[in-house]
């Protein structure tokens, strides 16, 4: 079995607008951008990345903006809803607050004993805000929106799947033990990891596939501490029989990848070296970083980005 995840590393997701996008995750939702880059497989299209200070694994939320990509169909093989942790008592401000923002989709659940904000992406996307404890995690401060309501980091993700026992497995394979049910949806917990510990799988069996597109999630990462951990992890499941990428350098993690049965891309990404090894932490996300073998092309890739303020 795998013993070094720690948790949620980051939720890659598609949208259509680029500034749309920026203005949702840094105005509405008070997240810092801490990273202004390209999709490192297709240089004419933005990788923005959204988090807490410093982009703490487990706080963050990245984005290939695609202007023209059609909205995503929800459906099954799917991560279907991106949760983010807030204080306890803050998802009153949080329903004013996305009101008087015209967001859309809100709705007021809960789920084992924790109250949950559901809310719609600018494409679509399914988030909830969860009320849940700190674990040390301090929100991003440089926004309006109040240290007592501020977004912690991830809490979790909830996977749509057409039958869940596959990935169940794969999951206690990975670290996580099993929690309760209620009605559909099987929590698994990962004790002691970075607070963004839970995966929720829905099991709908006949729930059509999802078609990927703007607003749907990409893939989901999981954090290691670092290479060493994550040649372990890549061996693991590997002999399990799970067809893993080689190792790839995203510049600020290392990064592997693999389809789980219930079609969904994972992603394990180390902690090291994280979003300031090339920018100082006080102007984190505001240049346009480029992966160096795309530097003499920056001229003609910059024309080619829609510009988004600093
Ligand atoms: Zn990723």
């Amino acid at each position: 079995m795998i013993k070094n995840i720690n948790g949620l590393h980051h939720v890659t997701s598609m949208a259509g607008d680029a500034l749309e996008n920026n203005v949702f995750f840094t105005n509405t939702l008070g997240l810092r951008r801490v990273k202004k880059t390209v999709n490192f497989d297709s240089p004419d299209t933005y990788h923005l990345y959204y988090g807490d200070e410093v982009g703490t694994p487990g706080s963050v939320m990245t984005y290939f903006p695609f202007a023209n990509m059609a909205k995503g169909r929800r459906g099954t093989g799917e991560v279907g809803t991106t949760e983010f942790a807030v204080p306890k008592g803050a998802l009153d401000f949080w329903k004013e607050r996305l009101g008087n923002y015209g967001v859309t989709g809100l709705k007021d659940t809960t789920f084992l004993g924790e109250n949950r904000l559901q809310f719609d992406g600018p494409d679509g996307d399914g988030f909830a805000l969860v009320e849940a404890d700190a674990q040390g995690r301090t929100p991003w401060t440089g926004t309006d929106v109040p240290k007592y309501a501020g977004i912690l980091g991830f809490h979790g993700a909830r996977l749509m799947l057409r039958d869940a026992a596959a990935t169940g497995e794969l999951l206690g394979f990975m670290g996580y033990q099993k929690d309760e049910t209620d009605g559909s949806v099987t929590r698994y917990r990962m004790e002691n990891g970075n607070g963004a510990d839970t995966i929720d799988l829905e099991e709908l069996p006949s729930a059509r596939p999802a078609g990927q597109g703007a607003g749907s999630v990409h893939h989901i990462a999981f954090a290691v501490d670092d290479r060493a951990a994550q040649l372990e992890v890549r061996k693991l499941l590997m002999d399990t029989g799970y067809q893993v990428t080689p190792v790839i350098d995203r510049d600020y993690f290392w990064a592997i990848y693999f389809r789980t049965p219930g079609g969904i891309l994972f992603e394990v990404a180390t902690n090291e070296p994280g979003f300031n090894r090339d920018e100082d932490t006080r102007h984190l996300g505001e240049a346009l970083k480029l992966p160096h073998r795309y530097e003499p092309l920056r001229p003609q890739i910059e024309a080619l980005l829609p510009e988004i303020p600093a």
